[in-house]
């Protein structure tokens, strides 16, 4: 099962997506992860990207596709994955239909969780993860990016009728007895 987890930056997404892995053995992809690793690790794509994520801006778009078309290859990924924080755009989208499509797969299920802003804000402030890109001002880039490039993303899977939208407030595990429901 191939499942999208979507949503504004301090949403829950990484929470959750690791949850779902933990209860329903579907592995885990989150570009931002592998970015963050990759940067730590000071690879060629980690001192491609460091700055963008530093300002909280985007990836381009073929970076992250092909990384996750490469990524896919993994056999783990062979009965479905839970994507994290990708397709960010509809160009991305496009072409990651494109890549499942090669491997006569689709996206199965996308789930977006509701949370509104001024939540989002006070969450990433006080997760303290140390990321260089949770101060308030990264954070309003992101959220400006979100709204402007990202939440597109939105409607294009709703043209599919793959969208559940699931209310991201409340304790983690409240969070993840939603989600499990549009699973069933
Ligand atoms: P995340 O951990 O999902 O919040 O991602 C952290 C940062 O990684 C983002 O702010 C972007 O700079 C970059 N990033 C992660 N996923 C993508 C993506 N699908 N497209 C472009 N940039 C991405």
């Amino acid at each position: 099962m191939n499942i999208i987890l979507f949503g504004p930056p301090g949403a829950g997404k990484g929470t959750q997506a690791n949850l779902i892995q933990d209860k329903f053995s579907i592995p885990h992809l989150s570009t931002g992860n592998i970015f963050r690793t990759a940067i730590k690790n000071q690879t060629p794509l980690g001192v491609k990207v460091k700055a963008i994520l530093d300002a909280g801006k985007l990836v381009p778009d073929n970076t992250v596709v092909d990384l996750v078309a490469e990524e896919l290859k993994d056999e783990k990924y062979m009965n479905g994955c839970i994507f994290d924080g990708f397709p960010r755009t509809v160009a991305q989208a496009e072409a990651f239909d494109g890549i499942l499509a090669e491997q006569g797969k689709s996206v199965d299920a996308f789930v977006s969780l509701v949370v509104p802003e001024e939540e989002l804000i006070k969450r990433i402030l006080s997760r303290g993860e140390g990321r260089s890109d949770d101060t308030e001002e990264k954070i309003k880039t992101r959220l400006a990016i979100y709204r402007n490039e990202t939440e597109p993303v939105m409607n294009y899977y709703k043209e599919q009728g793959l969208v559940s939208e699931i209310d991201g407030l409340g304790s983690i595990e409240e969070i993840f007895d939603r989600i499990k429901t549009t699973f069933s």
